[in-house]
C-alpha cells in the first residue's frame, strides 16, 4: 500500500510494500513512485493520479521495478482520498506474477504446438489472413508449403510415440532453422508441417521460383538421419505448394490447394514437392469418392483377382501372390495403391480382405482339381492388420480350409512388420495356430519398417520378402547390396526362406542368385495377370513334366 501525494511523491507505505520492495522505510518515503515502476515516468504518473477520482477505484497495470527484487508485474487500484484536507492518492498494488504466467500459458497453449512450440492451425491461419489481405493491398505474392513426413506412422508405431514426439521436436527445429525470419512455421498436429512465406517475391513465378528453392532446401535437409535415442532415424519429407493471392481464395482455400498438392506429391512417389494446379482434384474429394466406391465395389463385383507368379532360381513356379485389382466403372483399372489405404483407414478392408481371402482359396481349388505341377507349392495372400486383428479371422480362415478342401501348407499369407510389433502377442498367438493347420507366414516389405529384429526369433515365420526399393538397380556394387546380403544371412540364421520382389533385370536377378537369394517375383518373370493366365503358364509347366 503507498500513500503518495498528487506529484506521485511517497508519504507513506505499509510493512509489506517495505518487504516486497526490500527497501529501507526511509529510502521509499520521500522518493516519486516512478523510482519503482518500469511502465511509467513522474509526469506519466502526475498525469495519471489527476485521472484518478475520489469516487471511484482505478485500476491500471505496471511492472514493479527495483534493483533489490528484481521486476515483476503488478496490478494497482487507487483512489483518491482526503486526509486533514489534504488530497492524496491510496495506491494498493498487489503482485500478479502467477497470473500473468498463467495467461501466457494459455495464450500459448491457444496459439502454439505444445509439442514443438510452433505456432498452431489457428495462429498460422490468422497470420495467413492478415498476410492475405496485405498481398492483396502491396501487389506481392506469398507461397504456403504443407508439408508431411513419409512414413511417420510406421516410426511411430515400432519405435514408440516418445521417440515420435522427439522426431517431430527435431524436425520442427531443423525446419526453423533453414526458414528465412518471416517465415510462420506450424505444426497441424500429427506429422502436419506447414509454413508461411510471406512477400515471397513480387510476381508469382518469381515467388513460385522462391518456395521452390526453399522446398529443395527442406527436402535436403531432411536427408540427413536424425540421432534419437541412439536410434538412426531416416525421415523424408514430402511437400505441397500453393502461391497466394490467386483471386480471392481465403486462407483455408490456399491451405487446401496446398494440401491438395502435397497429396499429389505423395501420389507420384513422395521425398518430392509440388506445386497446386488447379486441374488438381482435392485430395479429401478424391479419398471420399473412393470410399464411396468402395462400398459397391462388392456387390457389383467390380473386384478381380490377378496373380504373379514366383519363381525359382531355375525358372520354374513356386507359387503366386494374389494381388486385388478393381474394375471401376467410370476410372478403369484402380490398383491397390490407390484404394488399400483408404479401405483400411474406414474399415472396409475387413470385408474386401475377407472376399479376397474366400475368392483365393475357391481358385486354388479350382486349379488343385485341374491340376498342378509339382514344384508349385502355395498361393501367397496379403492380409492387412485390421483384418488380421478381427476376432473371428482365424476361425473364418479355418472354416474356409474346410469347405475348399484344400490343405493348409498350400496357403501362405503375407503380412508387415508394423502389425507384428504392435500387437506381438494376439499376432503371435494367432499365427500359431494357423501355422499347426500348416499355413505360412511371410513378412511383406522387410526392411522397410523400423523394426526390431526381436519378432523373427519369437514367431513362426517362413519367408521374408525383401522389398522392392533394395531391389531396384541392385547390382554387385551398390549400397543396397550390403543390406540385401544381410537379409539373406539373417534369414539363412533363422532358417527363414528369402524371396525378392519387384525384379526387373538380369542383372538384379544376378547380383541377388550370388547374393544368395534363390526365389523370385518381378516383371523380369512375368506381370501379374488373371487367373486364366496364370493358369496357362501352369498349365505349361505340368505338361512339360
Ligand atoms: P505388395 O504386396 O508389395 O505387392 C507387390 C506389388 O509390386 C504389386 O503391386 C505388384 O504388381 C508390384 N510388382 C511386382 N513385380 C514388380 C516389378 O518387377 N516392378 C515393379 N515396379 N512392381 C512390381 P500392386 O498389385 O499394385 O499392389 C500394391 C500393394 O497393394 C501390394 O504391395 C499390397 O501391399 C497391396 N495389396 C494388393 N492386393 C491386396 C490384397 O488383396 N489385400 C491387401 N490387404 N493388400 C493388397
Ligand atoms: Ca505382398
Ligand atoms: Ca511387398
Amino acid at each position: 500500500m503507498y500513500l503518495c501525494e498528487l506529484d506521485s511523491t511517497v508519504v507513506e507505505v505499509n510493512n509489506q510494500a517495505i518487504e516486497t520492495l526490500g527497501l529501507a522505510k526511509a529510502n521509499i518515503v520521500g522518493t516519486k513512485l516512478s523510482c519503482f515502476s518500469k511502465r511509467y515516468a513522474v509526469s506519466e504518473f502526475e498525469e495519471l493520479f489527476l485521472s484518478i477520482s475520489d469516487t471511484e477505484v482505478s485500476t491500471f497495470e505496471d511492472m514493479q521495478n527495483n534493483t533489490e527484487t528484481g521486476t515483476f508485474p503488478i496490478e494497482a487500484r487507487g483512489i483518491q482520498i482526503s486526509l486533514n484536507n489534504q488530497k492524496y492518492i491510496l495506491i494498493l498494488a498487489r503482485d500478479i506474477t502467477v497470473r500473468k504466467e498463467a495467461e501466457q500459458q494459455i495464450f500459448e497453449l491457444a496459439f502454439f504446438d505444445t509439442l514443438t512450440g510452433l505456432a498452431n492451425r489457428r495462429l498460422f491461419i490468422d497470420r495467413l489472413a492478415s498476410s492475405l489481405e496485405l498481398h492483396h493491398a502491396n501487389a506481392s505474392s506469398g507461397a504456403v508449403l504443407y508439408m508431411d513426413l513419409d512414413r511417420f506412422k510406421t516410426i511411430n508405431d515400432s519405435l514408440g510415440h516418445g521417440i515420435g514426439d522427439k522426431l517431430l521436436c527435431a524436425i520442427a527445429l531443423r525446419l526453423t532453422e533453414i526458414l528465412p525470419t518471416e517465415a510462420t512455421c506450424a505444426r497441424f498436429g500429427g506429422d502436419e508441417f506447414v509454413v508461411l512465406l510471406p512477400e515471397a517475391g513480387e510476381s508469382d513465378s518469381i515467388c513460385a521460383e522462391t518456395a521452390a528453392h526453399i522446398a529443395k532446401k527442406i527436402i535436403e535437409h531432411m536427408g540427413t538421419p536424425f540421432h534419437i535415442d541412439g536410434h538412426l532415424l531416416y525421415c523424408t519429407i514430402s511437400v505441397g505448394i500453393a502461391v497466394f493471392p490467386a483471386s480471392d481464395y481465403s486462407a483455408k482455400d490456399i491451405l487446401r490447394h496446398a494440401d491438395t498438392a502435397l497429396y499429389r506429391v505423395k501420389a507420384l512417389g513422395r521425398n518430392d514437392f509440388q506445386f497446386y494446379d488447379p486441374e488438381m482434384k482435392s485430395s479429401a474429394q478424391e479419398r471420399l469418392q473412393i470410399e464411396k466406391g468402395l462400398h459397391q465395389a462388392l456387390d457389383k463385383q467390380e473386384f478381380e483377382l490377378w496373380f504373379q507368379p514366383q519363381f525359382s532360381a531355375e525358372g520354374s513356379i513356386l507359387g503366386a501372390e494374389v494381388l486385388l485389382r478393381w474394375h471401376h466403372p467410370e476410372r478403369g483399372v484402380i490398383f491397390p495403391d490407390e484404394f488399400i489405404q483408404v479401405a483400411e483407414e474406414s474399415g472396409q478392408i475387413v470385408e474386401i480382405g475377407q472376399w479376397v481371402l474366400e475368392q483365393s482359396l475357391k481358385q486354388l481349388a479350382k486349379w488343385k482339381l485341374q491340376g498342378l505341377p509339382e514344384g508349385f507349392h502355395r498361393l501367397a495372400i496379403n492380409i492387412s492388420p485390421l483384418q488380421f486383428m478381427q476376432v473371428d479371422f482365424v476361425e473364418r480362415l479355418l472354416a474356409l480350409l474346410q469347405t475348399t478342401q484344400l490343405p493348409g501348407h498350400m496357403i501362405e499369407l503375407e503380412i508387415t512388420e508394423n502389425m507384428l510389433l504392435n500387437n506381438f502377442d494376439i499376432a503371435s498367438s494367432k499365427m500359431s495356430l494357423l501355422k499347426q493347420r500348416g499355413i505360412s507366414f511371410a513378412i511383406d516389405d522387410f526392411g522397410t519398417g523400423y523394426s526390431s529384429l526381436r519378432y523373427l526369433r519369437y514367431l513362426p515365420l517362413d519367408i521374408l520378402k525383401i522389398d522392392r526399393s533394395f531391389v531396384t538397380a541392385l547390382s554387385p556394387s551398390s549400397e543396397e547390396a550390403a543390406i540385401v546380403e544381410v537379409i539373406i544371412a539373417t534369414a539363412d540364421r533363422l532358417d527363414l526362406v528369402v524371396i525378392a520382389e519387384g525384379v526387373e533385370t538380369a542383372e538384379e536377378r544376378d547380383t541377388l542368385l550370388a547374393l544368395g537369394c534363390h526365389c523370385f517375383q518381378g516383371y523380369l518373370y512375368s506381370k501379374p495377370v488373371p487367373a486364366s493366365q496364370l493358369y496357362e503358364l501352369l498349365a505349361k509347366e505340368l505338361h512339360a513334366i
